[in-house]
């Protein structure tokens, strides 16, 4: 059913041994040393919205998984090749073929990750709404210039980042909401975005200079007798404090929509908001390019985690058997044409990686 899709193979090939049957899957605490093989695990998507009505006509070219566009300055032709390139506004087809494996291989006990990375107003919301229809526990919160706010209790000011041996990292005290339906799940949404926008003057543009990140804590083990309603229940209620001998895989699904990536105005807040987004931007783009350049035996050297909030809350999700999904998300106008290419960089430097990663195995 997925065989379409190049990058990643079924069943991680890594060199623990954890492969199908019965072996433990990934869990919530990685093996910090064990090396990752984001080779088969990193998928890149880019995907162009429709031109609004101010908009020059779409100055880019889809045909399969590449894009290609002249740029009129220079007469210059780009080229790039994806694993998958989207027009328009179908968000069913994206997420069939750019997400639901990874939403599966989540619920299977995989860590996994998906961001949406582009200019302001080229969708990186509206493509990630498409993904948010899951379920057990859930966390919303926000990075505004370095400092995280939950957005599930705004009164929450000072979240901290931490580590044990038994979470990994996680932020504290941040509000987990149970949730047992697709309808729970748009609720907490809602009330998060509700928070997002008491707290700004201007909503859209804190929304722009800002990250957010939607977590899902997908806990399972095997099944019992009892109802599903039940099985939820008591697996909810376990909590972090499971002991290995109940067989309770433990993964979480991050969902990511970055600050947008375009270069800072020049006022004075701006900047310092810019200088934030660049660096936190830069730090993600060299912690997957760290990690994919680590092959099976080697070992992955000094990671940066620690050189951006949003790539230290991600370590957990960073290390191990990780499932990586980038969409990258560009305007179709001709006067967006300087930001999509910076766009097409970022994500040809992902995915350069994990060919060249691939070539070297
Ligand atoms: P971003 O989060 O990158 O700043 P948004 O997701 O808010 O951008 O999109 C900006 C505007 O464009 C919104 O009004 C949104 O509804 C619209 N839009 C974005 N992507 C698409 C798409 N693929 N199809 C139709 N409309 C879109
Ligand atoms: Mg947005």
């Amino acid at each position: 059913m997925y065989s379409r899709q190049r990058t990643i193979s079924t069943h991680s090939n890594s060199s623990n041994g954890n492969g199908n049957g019965n072996s433990a899957r990934p869990v919530l605490v990685p093996k910090l040393q064990q090396p990752v093989t984001l080779s088969e695990s990193v998928q890149v998507t880019v995907r162009c919205r429709p031109p609004k009505k101010d908009e020059l006509n779409n100055c880019w070219n889809l045909s399969n998984n590449k894009i290609s566009s002249e740029d009129p300055k220079l007469k210059k032709q780009h080229q790039f090749t994806f694993d998958n390139v989207f027009y328009g506004s179908n968000n069913a087809e994206l997420y069939s073929k750019s997400v639901e494996r990874l939403i599966n291989q989540a619920m299977e006990g995989f860590n996994a990750t998906v961001f949406a990375y582009g200019q302001t107003a080229s969708g990186k919301t509206f493509t990630m709404a498409v993904t948010r229809e899951f379920l057990l526990r859930v966390s919303y919160l926000e990075i505004y210039n370095e400092s995280i706010r939950d957005l599930l209790n705004p009164s929450n000011t000072n979240l901290k980042i931490q580590q044990d041996k038994i979470r990994g990292v996680y932020v504290t005290p941040l509000t987990e909401e149970v949730v047992t339906s697709p309808q729970d799940v748009l609720n907490i949404i809602s009330q998060g975005e509700a928070n997002r926008h008491i707290s700004s003057t201007d909503y859209n543009l804190h929304s722009s200079r800002s990250h957010t990140l939607f977590q899902m804590i997908i806990e399972s083990r095997e099944k019992t007798n009892s109802t599903s309603t039940t099985y939820r229940r008591t697996l909810t209620q376990s909590g972090y404090g499971v002991k290995s001998k109940d067989r309770v895989k433990i993964s979480q699904l991050n969902l990511i929509d970055l600050a947008g990536s375009e270069k800072a105005a020049s006022n004075e807040d701006r900047r310092k908001e810019g200088s934030y987004i660049n660096k936190s931007l830069l730090t993600l783009g060299t912690v997957i390019s760290k990690l994919t350049e680590t092959s099976g035996n080697k070992s992955p050297g000094h990671i940066p985690f620690r050189d951006s909030k949003l790539t230290r809350i991600l370590q957990t999700a960073l290390t191990g058997l990780a499932k990586v999904a980038v969409i990258c998300t560009i305007s179709p106008a001709l006067q967006s044409i300087e930001e999509s290419l910076n766009t097409l960089k970022f994500a040809t430097r992902v995915k350069k990686i994990s060919i060249h990663a691939k070539n070297d195995d």
